[in-house]
């Protein structure tokens, strides 16, 4: 598989470096408020990605993504609310997993709390002043950017040319004006833990490195996030962690591109920005998901809800198959006649050229082009087949289910049956339940042999009744 490497700038054959796991350390949240349709699209891309690597690649995902609970923007939100910096991060941290489990993405293997981990975090910044990368100055800690030569190397901005032009205002604390805070001095009232250095917290860029080092150990295979991430806070990973202990941090730094609306940039200060939890109010999550992937992860996207929509009748139009192919096919048995065998064959080059599309730096819109394709296909196959060749789209219809899997698409269905299952057998207890209590018993004893029958064993206990299928 080849991903686009944002620290060589171009693209690179990806095998995980032990040939099995793969380490994946994708930034997260901080959690001072929901979180907005921008930051959707490295969720839903990172999640594809990690589905693809074990769906398909059959490798293992260890998938690290921290929640950063401690930060300016909590204690300014705290200011303003009045609200404690810990209770406003249980409040946005709780919002953050209940989308990410709206919008059908995977839990990240660990998502290790900053404020759980200051102390790897000071040990951190400790060994950088040892080795001269970092200073104090009253309570704050600074990385000295001059002491790193590989300072530029993943954003491509070269230290003099910043320097020359440098916008960024002096600080009499600092030796030079690119050089970023390590560890912040509390001001009264604020979060803090002792330090060395007095009481404060850490910053955000030592948050990450401190986090990767922890639960990836030396499996650092892929660093991402949005393409906003690469400078400063990546550049500024690299520069500390490869400081500190004088190897390669991550092989492999992707990032998605930017989302705008109408064309323009998404901001809040302009006012043109959504939280994502809406969408998901007006859209299912297939819908969104399909919306986001339908467009190269390293392009930029326009938000729209014409986007949205489109994405919604695509969709519709597979499910739609979906779902009538599962009713017809319900009871069918047997196996396929010449026609339908042939068919089944040309499946084949489906798959192959979805795996293609999607090795080439994660090319979903080309495998989601594959997948509507097929649908076509399947779709002239049905107007004419035999009731016999139709047999052949069991394994067409497995075919959609098995290429949506790493796009996180069309188990749904399989999924509504499952809860319909569920809901019928408890119906049907109920009912037993009701003729008991009218001493209808031959009744009742009809409904519990038939579901045994079915498979579906029936256990009486003072609590109730219970069920297992066999
Ligand atoms: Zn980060």
């Amino acid at each position: 598989m080849k991903l686009y490497n944002t620290l060589t700038k171009r693209d690179e054959t990806f095998q995980p470096q032990d040939g099995q796991t793969v380490g994946m350390y994708v930034c997260g949240p901080t959690v001072y408020d929901h979180i907005h349709i921008g930051n959707v699209r490295p969720i839903i891309v990172f999640d594809t990605l990690r589905r693809y690597l074990e769906t398909t690649k059959g490798w293992k995902v260890t998938h690290i993504q921290n929640v950063t609970d401690v930060d300016d923007k909590l204690i300014n939100r705290s200011l303003e609310t009045g609200e404690t910096v810990e209770t406003i991060a249980r409040t946005y941290t709780d919002a953050y997993f209940d989308l990410l489990k709206g919008l059908g993405v995977l839990s990240p293997t660990h998502s290790p709390k900053a404020t759980e981990h200051i102390e790897d975090m000071i040990e951190l910044v400790s060994s950088l002043i040892d080795q001269g990368h970092a200073y104090e100055r009253d309570g704050d800690v600074y990385f000295r950017v001059d002491s790193f030569e590989g300072y530029g190397k993943l954003s491509g901005r070269r230290l003099e040319d910043q320097e020359a032009g440098a916008r960024i205002a002096a600080s009499a604390q600092k030796e030079n004006p690119l050089d970023f805070t390590l560890w912040k001095a509390a001001k009264p009232g604020e979060p803090n833990w002792d330090s060395p250095w007095g009481p404060g917290r850490p910053g955000w860029h030592t948050e990450c490195v401190a986090l990767s080092n922890r639960y990836l150990g030396d499996r650092r295979d892929i660093h991402a996030g949005g393409n906003d991430l690469v400078f400063p806070h990546h550049e500024n990973e690299i520069a500390q962690a490869e400081s500190a202990k004088h190897e390669p941090f991550f092989r492999f730094w992707l990032h998605n591109g930017m989302l705008s609306i109408g064309g323009e940039k998404m901001s809040k200060s302009l006012g043109n920005f959504d939280y994502a939890k809406n969408v998901l109010e007006r859209h299912d999550a297939e819908t969104v998901r399909y919306f986001y992937l339908s467009r190269h992860y390293r392009k930029p996207l326009d938000y729209s809800e014409e986007g949205l929509q489109a994405a919604r009748t695509a969709v519709d139009r597979i499910r739609t198959l979906l779902s009538d192919v599962d009713a017809e096919l319900r009871n069918a048995a047997g196996s396929p006649g010449a026609a339908g065998m042939a068919f089944v064959e040309t499946l084949r080059t489906y798959r192959s050229r979805y795996i293609e599309a999607m090795d080439d730096d994660l090319n979903t819109v080309a495998a989601i082009g594959v997948l509507q394709e097929l649908v076509s296909s399947i779709n002239r196959f049905r107007q004419d087949a035999t009731p016999d060749d139709r047999l052949a789209l069991r394994d067409a219809v497995t075919l959609i289910r098995e290429l949506g899997a790493p796009l996180g698409l069309f188990a749904e269905s399989e999924a509504t049956h499952a809860g319909l299952e569920n809901d019928l057998v408890d119906l049907l207890i109920n009912l037993r339940k009701q003729l008991r209590d009218k001493k209808d018993f031959a009744l009742a004893d009809q409904i519990r042999d038939q579901l045994a029958e079915m498979g579906v064993t029936l256990k009486d206990s003072a609590q109730g009744t219970i069920w297992s299928m066999t």
